[in-house]
């Protein structure tokens, strides 16, 4: 069974996943994906520099992700060409990752896309999508603490994310993480014993 893991930036997305990992789920973070293929090295930085330019890669050879951000969010016609460059790239590397841990046994796989509802791609692979959800409020304390960003900053960003009303509409589970740690550990075991049934399920009727 494909599952499918989102929520808006801040809202504990890569809290849920380690825990569903810790559980057992074979985890693949296209978010981590993203950043490998744009690290030093990366499978993106020959196209990223050719269509951008040697201005937007730092001297080690990663991409310049200060300088990018800013201009994609400036021009949405760069994060189309960027999308273009990455989402192929970030697709092939999760189905490769997907094949080694089916391989490997696990009981169920986990798609953590950050983008999940704005993207048709993923939302027709997943059959079941879990969306971690936390008042806006919340979100925007943790991304101002852990990213050093004024209000202002974290804001825009929410503003350019679909809307919380949205994601909770696709939904075939929510994990609300605006309590403790223990909270959303609690509610992660429940989930993850919810999707093993499901499976179950589905397996004895098949
Ligand atoms: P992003 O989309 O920005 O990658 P995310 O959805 O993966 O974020 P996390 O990185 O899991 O979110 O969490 C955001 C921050 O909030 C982290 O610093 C994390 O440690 C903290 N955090 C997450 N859940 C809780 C919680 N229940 N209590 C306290 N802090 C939390």
């Amino acid at each position: 069974m494909l599952v499918g893991l989102t929520g808006g930036i801040g809202s504990g997305k890569t809290a849920v996943s380690d825990l569903l990992g810790q559980l057992g789920a074979g985890v693949i973070d296209t978010d981590l994906i993203s950043h490998q293929i744009t690290a030093t090295n990366g499978k993106a930085i020959p196209a990223i520099r050719h269509e951008f330019g040697p201005e937007f890669i730092n001297n080690d050879g990663a991409l310049d992700r200060p300088k990018m951000r800013a201009l994609v969010f400036a021009q949405p016609e760069a994060r189309k060409t960027l999308e273009v460059i990455t989402h192929p790239l970030i697709r092939q590397e999760a189905v490769k990752q997907a094949e080694e841990l089916s391989k490997a046994g696990v009981p169920y796989l986990v798609f953590a896309v950050p983008l999940l509802i704005e993207s048709k791609g993923w939302q027709n692979l997943v059959d079941y999508l879990v969306v971690v959800d936390c008042p806006e409020e919340v979100q925007i304390e943790r991304v101002m603490h852990r990213n050093n960003l004024s209000r202002e900053e974290v804001k825009k960003i929410l503003a350019a994310q679909t809307s919380r009303q949205e994601r909770l509409a696709c939904a075939n589970a929510v994990i609300e993480n605006q309590g403790s740690p223990d909270q959303l550990a609690s509610q992660v075991r429940q989930l993850n014993q919810k999707i093993l049934q499901i499976q179950k399920d589905l397996l004895s009727s098949s």
